[in-house]
C-alpha cells in the first residue's frame, strides 16, 4: 500500500464547518435580513468569536472527525451565531455593498 500524498494533508479549520452547517438553518428561523452579504457577515463575526479549532486531516478523513466534534462545541455556536445574527440585524452593510434595497 502506498503511503498517503502528502499533499493531501492540510490544517483546516472545522470551526468553519460547524458553523456553516448550522447557519442557514438559524438564519432561516430569524427575524433577519437572509441577503448575501449579512449571512457571510454574520459567519464571520461569529467564526471571529469562536476559537479557531484546526486539524491536520486528510481528504476524506475530515468529516468523521468533524462528526466526532461537533458535539462538544454545537451549543457555543448556536450562541455565537444568534448573536451575530442580532448584531448585523442592526448594523446590516448590505447597502454600503450595494447589494440590497
Ligand atoms: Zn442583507
Amino acid at each position: 500500500m502506498a503511503e498517503p500524498s502528502r499533499d493531501m494533508i492540510r490544517p483546516k479549520n472545522y470551526m468553519e464547518d460547524v458553523v456553516f452547517r448550522h447557519l442557514d438553518r438559524i438564519i432561516a428561523g430569524a427575524d433577519c435580513c437572509k441577503c448575501p452579504v449579512c449571512r457571510m457577515d454574520v459567519a464571520a463575526y461569529a467564526l471571529n468569536r469562536l476559537p479557531s479549532k484546526y486539524v491536520a486531516t486528510r481528504e476524506g478523513e475530515v468529516y468523521s472527525k468533524l462528526l466526532e466534534l461537533e458535539h462538544q462545541f454545537e451549543a457555543d455556536v448556536v450562541i455565537a451565531i444568534m448573536k451575530a445574527i442580532e448584531v448585523v440585524r442592526k448594523n446590516p452593510r448590505h447597502k454600503e455593498m450595494g447589494k440590497g434595497d
